[in-house]
């Protein structure tokens, strides 16, 4: 069944305001875009929403007890929860280096989980 989604387009900070007709996850137009990028994102978000996910993850013997982390690559809207929960597991020994992979292909997503920056060990 047809149906009209409003989404703002979040690919620039122009945040044009779309009006998706879409049945279920198919296309079918994309009202309010000012260019090409929100007709793709307006199709992600109806087929495969996607967000990128950042949090910290602890650090044994590191000079703070936490390190902030992101995914490489955004993730699946609905396995965020999931991701957040696996690296509440996590505990890493530091030194950590920033831009190293702290889990591969977490939960199977195909998406890398990297530190955003260098922790070293406590004094
Ligand atoms: S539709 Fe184009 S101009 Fe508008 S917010 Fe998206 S990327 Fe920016």
């Amino acid at each position: 069944m047809e149906e009209v989604t409003k989404l703002i387009c979040i690919s620039c900070p122009q945040g044009c305001s779309l009006e998706v007709t879409h049945d279920g996850s198919t296309l079918i137009k994309v009202d309010g875009e000012s260019c090409k990028k929100g007709v793709d994102y307006a199709e992600r978000e109806i087929s495969d929403p996607r967000r990128m996910v950042a949090t910290t993850v602890r650090v044994k013997n590191g000079f703070h007890p936490l390190v902030p982390v992101y995914t490489f690559t955004p993730v699946p809207k609905v396995r965020i929860q999931d991701v957040l929960k696996e690296l509440r597991k996590v505990e890493l020994q530091a030194p950590v280096k920033g831009g190293s992979v702290v889990v591969e292909n977490i939960l199977g997503t195909g998406v890398n989980v990297i530190a955003s920056r260098d922790m070293p060990v406590a004094k």
